[in-house]
């Protein structure tokens, strides 16, 4: 019996299998039939971007019946002797000595070989992972969500696992979904399935901290929602976060993290994912491997926001929005810093205290926070994060200056009541990072199946 071999594996070392009997599994993207007495079909099975060609001869038994038929999206095992190609662009192809269909494919099939712009690929969420684009998006998010874990288990960071459901005061309940069983119309969250109102998750951060306090270093990696009403090409009603939050550590150190570890993940998709590299580089985004590269290697610049305000109001830039010490920075802005200003990635720390969470470390002025924005060009932000206040008397004083109530709070001031640490973490998007390795401008392409206002 032959190996079942990938095309991934067979194209890496064609020489090694030469000669060699293979059966690979995949589905049909081309088929050509010759006049000669053979047929052409380019055969993809997901390892990689890249097709096999099996070469087909009309002796074979079901060649009419049903090689003949077997057309764009079919699935087929072909079975074969490896062998030097003689055509262009391929090193080996398969001498195919068998070919079962397992389904032929109706001829409507919309992923014919013709160019599909990505719009028309999101209105066929469960066929557009058989295009190129859309498998190469895939095999990155896997390799990168093992690389998320790789890089913090090295650290000594351990996994938490928070809740999804939370009932929680703490979060912005403005922009959350709500979790209830009570039937429309009834009113009393007492009756509700919590015995409270509750929510789907906006950040795993608060959970996180309680085992920060505890475990020392933690991350976590989960589905977040947001219910805001953004239709950008940058917001997703859900996405995957990343969370670490170490104790015993600074701003400093936190924004050492975030630079080790995007650089961690650029080198980790250069490295294992270069075919999808390449092929994001010459169809998506022209430059990009040359940018990614460059990342690997260069130190991140940091400014503060008040000097960040500085560099925008002297920009000349006429900015929709305008710049004004004390309001948040707009995308456009963020763009401009890291596009225009900086043409790499740049963090901005120390934001005014009122437009950040009320958690956040204050600063010494009585104005700003330790906060930290990572940008990064072509997304804009990429991270947001803060050393936090582990003072219980600063940080109580805060919530009652924010008009909350301290015993909404309670669980929370007890992780400074009972041994506090200096601590800080952060969240990075996943999918905005995804965004920013692929060059892919609309983040409903990075994600398998988008959930955005209007659309699920
Ligand atoms: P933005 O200002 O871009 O809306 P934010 O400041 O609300 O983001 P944070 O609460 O700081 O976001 O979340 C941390 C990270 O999560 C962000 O830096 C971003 O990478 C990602 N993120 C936030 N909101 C979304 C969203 N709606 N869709 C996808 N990713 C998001
Ligand atoms: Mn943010």
């Amino acid at each position: 019996m032959a190996d079942i071999v990938s095309v991934r594996t067979l194209l890496r070392e064609p020489d090694s299998y030469l000669g060699r009997s293979v059966v690979v599994n995949g589905f049909v993207r081309t088929r050509r039939d010759s006049k000669g007495g053979f047929s052409f079909m380019e055969i993809n099975d997901g390892s990689t971007v890249k097709n096999i060609q099996a070469v087909i001869p009309a002796a074979l038994p079901n060649y009419n019946e049903q090689v003949l038929k077997a057309g764009t999206g079919a699935s087929v095992s072909v079975s074969g002797v490896v062998v030097a190609s003689q055509g262009k662009g391929q090193s080996v192809e398969i001498s195919a000595e068998s070919l079962i269909i397992h389904g032929f494919a109706d001829p409507d099939f919309p992923l014919q070989k013709k160019h599909h712009t990505l719009e028309f690929l999101r209105q066929i969420t469960h066929l557009r992972p058989r295009t190129n684009v859309m498998g190469c998006v895939a095999r990155v998010r896997s390799r990168l969500a093992l690389g998320v874990h790789n890089f913090f288990q090295s650290r000594g960071f351990h996994y938490v696992h928070t809740p999804i459901i939370t009932a929680s005061d703490c979060e912005g309940a403005g922009q959350m979904f709500r979790v209830t069983t009570l039937k429309p119309g009834e009113v009393d969250f007492s009756q509700d399935f919590f015995g409270k109102m509750a929510h789907l998750t906006v950040s795993g951060q608060l959970e996180g901290e309680c085992y920060a306090t505890a475990l020392g270093q933690i991350y976590t990696f989960g589905p977040t929602f947001r219910a805001e009403n953004s239709h950008t090409s940058r917001h997703l009603s859900e996405f995957w976060m990343i969370e670490p939050e170490a104790s015993f550590m600074d701003l400093a150190g936190n924004m050492k993290l975030a630079e080790d570890f995007i650089k961690h993940l650029v080198v980790c998709a250069l490295d294992e994912c270069s075919d999808e590299v390449n092929y994001f580089d010459e169809k998506i985004a022209p430059g990009l491997k040359a940018r990614l590269s460059s990342i690997a290697i260069s130190a991140f610049k940091s400014i503060t926001y008040t000097e960040a305000v500085d560099i925008l109001k002297k920009s000349g830039e006429s900015f929709a929005y305008p710049v004004e010490w004390g309001s948040d920075l707009q995308s456009e802005h963020e763009r401009y810093l890291t596009e225009k200003t900086f043409n790499g990635p740049v963090i901005v720390t120390d934001y005014p205290r009122n437009i950040k969470a009320f958690y956040m470390r204050q600063n010494d002025d009585g104005k700003t926070v330790r906060a930290m924005d990572v940008l990064v060009p072509g997304v804009g932000e990429i991270i947001g994060g803060s050393q936090r206040e582990e003072r219980a008397d600063v940080l109580e004083a805060r919530i009652r200056e924010m008009g909350f109530r301290p015993e909404d709070y309670a669980w929370y001031l007890d992780l400074r009541k009972y041994g506090t640490v200096p601590h800080a973490g952060f969240g990075l998007g996943f999918e905005r990072f995804i965004q920013y390795v692929t060059g892919l401008e609309n983040i409903r392409d990075v994600i398998p199946f988008p959930r955005t206002p209007g659309n699920a």
